[in-house]
């Protein structure tokens, strides 16, 4: 299998990007997995702190390597937005691909130091691992939200961009240009969509020239998805979307059921209804034609 680095560069090149999803149970694993399989393209599997501590870190890291042991295409594994070292080095001890070490809550001084050292000791135990650093503010959790938030603050700067990988040595940056974890109630609905500053990441791109992460991708709209892979974000996360088509088709599934109790009678509308949303996602984040008209 090709590694994440020869993926991200790939992606790149042909000016699409991979897609990452997370993952909090089997039946999203196989949602993704058969998504990616069906299209022909590479994904990421993503699990936050949270997301690991449920499922089991070394659990999660079996599951992802049996499928990608029976999959055509690649199937990376990435920890997502974890807050300390300790952690992060459970994770590259687990065999994951990448890690995103997020101290953007601290200053920048601060988060400088600390995701420096985390540089130096990661890759002290793989190689290989991928580092995504974060600056700027783009929410927390992957949920729903009942108040509009005001993203017009802690946006990253190209100027602090550059410092920030220059100084810690960082493969991957995850900057906030718009992008906000979680969606409201109104992008549910299909009502809002969020907007990217397209102009933002292009500067930020052609100051640091490293492979760029689009953060809390959910309920953006779908030409400033385009817009913003042409301007250098290369991968592209989506958690909050699945979520919601994990909760609604399981809610309905369970009430065409009433008296069902047997799980893979359930659940496999589920998956479904999962896989269909990491289709949509998948084929928009790979169209080198859409990306070539916009
Ligand atoms: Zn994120």
């Amino acid at each position: 299998m090709q590694t994440l680095r020869e993926a991200i560069n790939q992606a790149q090149q042909r000016g699409v990007a991979i897609g990452h999803f997370n993952i909090s149970d089997l039946i999203l694993l196989k949602a993704v997995a058969a998504a990616a399989q069906e299209l022909s393209v590479p994904v990421i599997v993503g699990a936050s702190q949270g997301e690991r501590d449920f499922m089991g870190v070394h659990q999660i890291a079996a599951l992802v390597k049996s499928f990608r042991e029976e999959s055509d295409v690649p199937i990376f594994l990435n920890a997502d937005h974890t807050h300390s070292l300790a952690k992060a080095e459970e994770a590259a001890k687990a065999g994951f691909d990448a890690i995103v070490f997020d101290l953007s809550a601290l200053p920048m001084e601060e988060n400088i130091r600390q995701t420096k050292e985390a540089v130096t000791a990661l890759k002290a135990i793989n190689p290989a691992i991928l580092i995504e650093g974060e600056i700027g503010d783009i929410g927390t959790g992957s949920e729903i939200h009942e108040t509009t938030i005001d993203l017009s603050k802690g946006l990253t700067t190209p100027e602090e961009a550059k410092q920030f990988v220059e100084a810690t040595g960082i493969d991957i940056l995850a900057p906030a240009v718009g992008n906000m974890h979680g969606m409201s109630g109104s992008m549910v609905r299909g009502e809002a969509r969020k907007h990217l500053d397209i102009n933002r990441i292009a500067d930020i791109k052609k100051a640091t020239g490293v492979p760029m992460t689009l953060h809390g991708g959910s309920g953006t709209n779908d030409e400033h998805f385009r817009k913003a892979i042409a301007a250098g974000i290369n991968i592209v996360h989506i958690n909050t979307e699945l979520r919601v088509a994990w909760r609604q088709s399981l809610e309905s599934s369970l009430s065409k059921k009433p008296g069902e109790v047997v799980p893979y009678k359930i659940l496999p509308p589920v998956i479904e209804s999962v896989k269909e949303v990491a289709i949509s996602r998948l084929r928009l984040f790979n169209s080198v034609e859409a990306v070539a008209r916009a």
